[in-house]
């Protein structure tokens, strides 16, 4: 990959980085302004939990994406961007344009979802049974 592409996925990536560490999340910001309200009553209580829940899940996910962002970035400066880690092939330029962080080629990717779906079906049957 030329110096000008990866320049491209740099700022791509180090763009979506900023957006994630500083922009912050709107329905974060407004479930915290909700935890400042009191008393509560048990209809808030449930309501405060489960928006607590969502604040969890959502900081949880923007964790694992700022880490797949820093990884992405580590990739760049290895040389090793673009370069698929089960196959060694590289990594279509329109699969990195939809997902910078992408670690695979598509073919092994598919390959790795079909055995996941195998695994995930023969569990369930398993459970079944
Ligand atoms: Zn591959």
């Amino acid at each position: 990959m030329d110096e000008g592409t990866l320049r491209h996925f740099r700022e791509l990536l180090e763009s979506r980085m900023r957006g994630l560490l500083n922009g912050g999340c709107a329905p974060c910001s407004r479930l915290a302004d909700h935890g400042a309200k009191d008393p509560m009553d048990e209809a808030d209580m449930a309501s405060h939990h489960s928006d607590q829940s969502l604040v969890h899940t959502i900081n949880y996910r923007t964790q694992q994406l700022v880490q797949e962002i820093r990884s992405a970035i580590q990739r760049i400066d290895d040389g090793e961007f673009g370069t698929c880690r089960l196959c060694s092939g590289s990594i279509g330029l329109g699969r990195l344009q939809a997902r910078p962080t992408a670690m695979l080629c598509i073919h092994c990717q598919e390959t790795l979802e079909n055995v996941r779906r195998r695994f995930a079906g023969a569990r369930r049957r398993g459970a079944a049974a």
